[in-house]
């Protein structure tokens, strides 16, 4: 780091130094305000199972000694809610490391990866899932976040359809495309502008059922991202989704391109 002498600097030089300042500011302000959102959204969204797991333990307390039927649905109801809550904040630390760019990079085959993702999630939830196209394509990133990419992606497109989902990895130098295909409900073009926000759920009623945050997607771009990638989304309501996260290869021996 060098100090700046100021002094020495000509009128328009300064001007330069002045407006990259002022950008630098703005850009800083708006970090801050999107973690003082966040704070306080994530508070809200706590806040919501708490509200449950609380008049569940007063009824409990109330009824649940006399009613075997009271005792088991607010127990039912506390369990499912902590679960929700578990979930959550699971979540937000994975936003949090997210942002913090600290993981270490690798070359790894994206293709493996994606396969056994699926083939997890295909024995986890009953669901036929099949992985079409390459067998090789190679980036630098981690494996880790990589799999809760692939994860976050398909369990979307299992919780959100009820036939089979494809994956389809094909190359397009000097990317590769990966896309996970449902014929579920699809997402109307209003609500895919905001999928991506951190929250957003189109139908709250239902991925409260189904134990949805809203922090998935706003994660899986954070990590596209951190892989100087990005995502895609196609869709239509009532015909399906595709999801197709963009990402630069390399060669296998570990260089660009
Ligand atoms: P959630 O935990 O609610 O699934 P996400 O951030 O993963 O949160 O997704 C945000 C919202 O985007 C979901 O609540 C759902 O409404 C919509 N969505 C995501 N993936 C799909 C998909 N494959 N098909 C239809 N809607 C989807």
């Amino acid at each position: 780091f060098q100090k700046i002498d100021y002094d020495s600097k000509g009128k328009d030089e300064l001007a330069d130094m002045g407006r990259t300042f002022n950008h630098m500011i703005e850009l800083l302000k708006q970090n801050y305000e999107k973690q003082q959102q966040f704070v306080s959204d994530a508070s809200h969204e706590l806040k919501t199972p708490l509200t449950v797991i609380d008049s569940y333990a007063q009824l409990l307390r109330r009824r649940g000694r006399e009613k075997p039927e009271v005792f088991e649905e607010a127990v039912e109801a506390i369990s499912s809610e902590a679960a929700r809550m578990k979930e959550m904040t699971n979540q937000m630390l994975a936003l949090a490391t997210g942002e913090s760019i600290t993981v270490e990079k690798e070359v790894i085959n994206t293709v493996p990866v994606f396969q056994g993702v699926a083939q997890q999630l295909a024995t986890a939830y009953e669901r036929k899932i099949s992985v079409k196209g390459e067998s090789t394509a190679y980036i630098s990133g981690n494996e880790l976040q990589l799999k809760q990419l692939a994860y976050l992606l398909i369990e979307n497109a299992i919780k959100y359809s009820e036939q089979e989902v494809l994956i389809q990895i094909q190359k397009e130098e000097p990317q590769v495309n990966i896309s996970i295909i449902d014929k579920g409900i699809g997402i109307s073009s209003e609500d895919k502008a905001q999928i991506f926000d951190r929250f957003y759920r189109v139908d709250k009623a239902r991925t409260r059922e189904s134990g949805g945050t809203g922090l998935g997607l706003a994660i899986a771009e954070n990590i596209t991202a951190f892989h100087q990638g990005e995502i895609v989304v196609e869709s239509e309501p009532g015909k399906g989704s595709i999801f197709t996260v963009k990402l630069p290869l390399v060669k296998e021996g570990g260089t660009e391109g």
